[in-house]
C-alpha cells in the first residue's frame, strides 16, 4: 500500500496567522531551523474534534521555545484557536495535530538572535487504536543504543526537534530487529522513556514510572497518574534501574500517540500485560472524550 506523502495532501494548514491551502505551506530550504534544530513542535490529538489537553499542548510549546532562546509570538489563547481551527476547517473528527515552530531565514550562522519565529499547525486523521484485545497482547521492546542526555549537555525539557535524532536512530534499529520500539536508559543507565512515549510499570498493583528530570514530562504521563490515583492505586515516580525490570508485573507506554500501549518484552524481561493495564486504556479512553 502507498502511503500519500504528507507534502501531497489536501486541506488547510496554518501557517504564521493564516489558513493556507496544504500544498502551499512551504519553507525556504535556507531556514535556521532545518540547519540548527532550531526548531520546536508538539503532538495532540483530537477526539471527536475536540483537542485532548490543547491548553497544556500549547503552554508546552512556548515553554519549549522559551528553553531554545526564542518566544513564540502567539499567546496560549491564540494557539488554541488555530489549532481548534485547523481541525474544524479540515472537517476532522479523531485526528493528529502538529503545531511546528521554527527560526526562518534572517540568519543562517549559529547565532541567530534576529530570525524571525514561524508557527505552523498542520492535522491529519488518525483514529485512536482502541481495539483493546490486540493492544494487551503487548509489544515487543529492545534496548535503545542512545541514552537520554544529562540536562547539562542538552536541553532536554524542550520538546524539541533536536532531541529526536537520537530516537529515529533507535527506533529504526529496533524496527529493523522486528521491535515495536526501544527503551532508552538516561545517562547514568536508569530506566528513563522510549523514543516517543513514557513508560510505566507496576508491581503489587502500585505503578511505578521513572522520575521525569532529563527527559519529556508527557501530558499523557501526567494523565495516568492522576487516573491510577482516581482509582486509589499507589504511584510511585522513582529511580529505576535496569536489572529492577525482573520484579515487575506489568508494563505499558503512554503518550498521545501511543494512548496506553501494554509491553510483552523488554530485551530479556518479560511481561504479562494485566488488569491495571486494562484499566487504564480504558480509563484513558474515557477521559479524552470526557466534555470539559
Ligand atoms: N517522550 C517523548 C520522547 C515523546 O516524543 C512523547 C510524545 N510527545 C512523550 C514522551 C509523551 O508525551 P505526551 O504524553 O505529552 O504526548
Amino acid at each position: 500500500m502507498s502511503i500519500l506523502p504528507f507534502d501531497q495532501r489536501d486541506g488547510v494548514i496554518w501557517m504564521n496567522g493564516r489558513l493556507l491551502p496544504w500544498r502551499d505551506a512551504k519553507i525556504h530550504v535556507l531556514s535556521h531551523g532545518l540547519h540548527y534544530a532550531s526548531c520546536v513542535f508538539e503532538g495532540e490529538r483530537a477526539y471527536g474534534g475536540r483537542i485532548f489537553k490543547s491548553r497544556e499542548h500549547s503552554q508546552r510549546l512556548r515553554d519549549s521555545a522559551r528553553i531554545l532562546d526564542f518566544e513564540i509570538p502567539y499567546t496560549v489563547d491564540d494557539l488554541d484557536a488555530a489549532k481548534q481551527a485547523v481541525v474544524d476547517r479540515n472537517g476532522f473528527s479523531d485526528c493528529y495535530v502538529r503545531p511546528i515552530a521554527w527560526r526562518g531565514s534572517e540568519m543562517m550562522a549559529v547565532a541567530a538572535q534576529n530570525s524571525t519565529i514561524n508557527v505552523a499547525i498542520a492535522a491529519w486523521d488518525w483514529p485512536s487504536m482502541f481495539d483493546i484485545e490486540t493492544k494487551m497482547q503487548g509489544v515487543r521492546l529492545e534496548f535503545a543504543e542512545y541514552r537520554r542526555p544529562d540536562p547539562q549537555t542538552a536541553p532536554c525539557m524542550s520538546k524539541a526537534a533536536g532531541l529526536y535524532m537520537i530516537c529515529t536512530i533507535s527506533k529504526h534499529r529496533a524496527e529493523r530487529r522486528g521491535f515495536a520500539d526501544a527503551l532508552m536508559l538516561d545517562w547514568q543507565g536508569r530506566v528513563a522513556e522510549c523514543t516517543g512515549a513514557n513508560i510505566f510499570f507496576t508491581r503489587d498493583g502500585a505503578l511505578h514510572t521513572p522520575i521525569a528530570d532529563c527527559f519529556l514530562d508527557g501530558i499523557t504521563r501526567r494523565t495516568v497518574i492522576d487516573l491510577a490515583r482516581r482509582r486509589g492505586m499507589e504511584v510511585h515516580e522513582r529511580r529505576i534501574m535496569p536489572d529492577e525490570l525482573a520484579g515487575m508485573n506489568e508494563c505499558f507506554l503512554c503518550g498521545t500517540g501511543a494512548e496506553v500501549t501494554p509491553v510483552a518484552e523488554i530485551g530479556p524481561y518479560r511481561f504479562r500485560p494485566g488488569n491495571v493495564a486494562r484499566t487504564l486504556i480504558e480509563d484513558y479512553a474515557t477521559e479524552v472524550r470526557r466534555a470539559s
